[in-house]
């Protein structure tokens, strides 16, 4: 899938999010391309794409870099050598979802401080409490209609030979 890259740098110079990761799209491709294996799972910047596939339309070669990204990241995640502080975003989303069939902005942002950093936690406590008081935060989320149906789809997708 990567093969046909020409290293221009092109999906790198694109990026939004480049600057802040530690290997740049280009760079992954390399590593892809030379068979370091754990240098790319491990690495920070699978967690910090934006998924904006700027990079793919812009490809000279044709690489679909977002999508290589995603399949990198279950593979990190699956094997457990995924960079943990970069992942905590997702496995935080993740448990929500599963939980509530959606997203909920207190519960996500709680699982993610506590795995990461508790004192943002207690730090945004005085935050929170003032815009519970306008009404403008839900401490509770409330789950979807159906969400035992969604749980059960998402059981069906993760047994082997599901091919998810
Ligand atoms: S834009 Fe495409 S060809 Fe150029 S470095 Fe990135 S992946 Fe390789
Ligand atoms: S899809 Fe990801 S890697 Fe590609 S340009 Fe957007 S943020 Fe960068």
């Amino acid at each position: 899938m990567v093969a046909p890259c020409i290293q221009c740098g092109t999906c790198t110079a694109s990026c939004p999010a480049s600057h802040a990761m530690d290997l740049s799209p280009r760079r992954i491709v390399a590593a892809l391309r030379a068979g370091q294996r754990d240098t790319v799972l491990s690495s920070r910047s699978l967690w910090l794409c934006a998924s904006c596939y700027a990079c793919v339309v812009r490809c000279p070669s044709g690489i679909p870099f977002t999508d290589v990204a995603y399949a990198l990241k279950r593979e990190a995640a699956r094997t457990g050598v995924d960079d943990r502080r970069g992942s905590a975003l997702a496995r935080a989303f993740v448990r929500v979802a599963d939980r509530l069939g959606r997203s909920a902005e207190t519960e996500l942002l709680l699982r993610y401080w506590l795995s990461t950093n508790p004192l943002r936690a207690i730090a945004a406590l005085p935050l929170a409490f003032r815009l519970w008081r306008r009404g403008r935060l839900s401490l509770f989320g409330r789950g979807i209609v159906g969400r035992q149906d969604l749980q059960r789809m998402m059981a069906a997708l993760e047994r082997p030979g599901s091919g998810a």
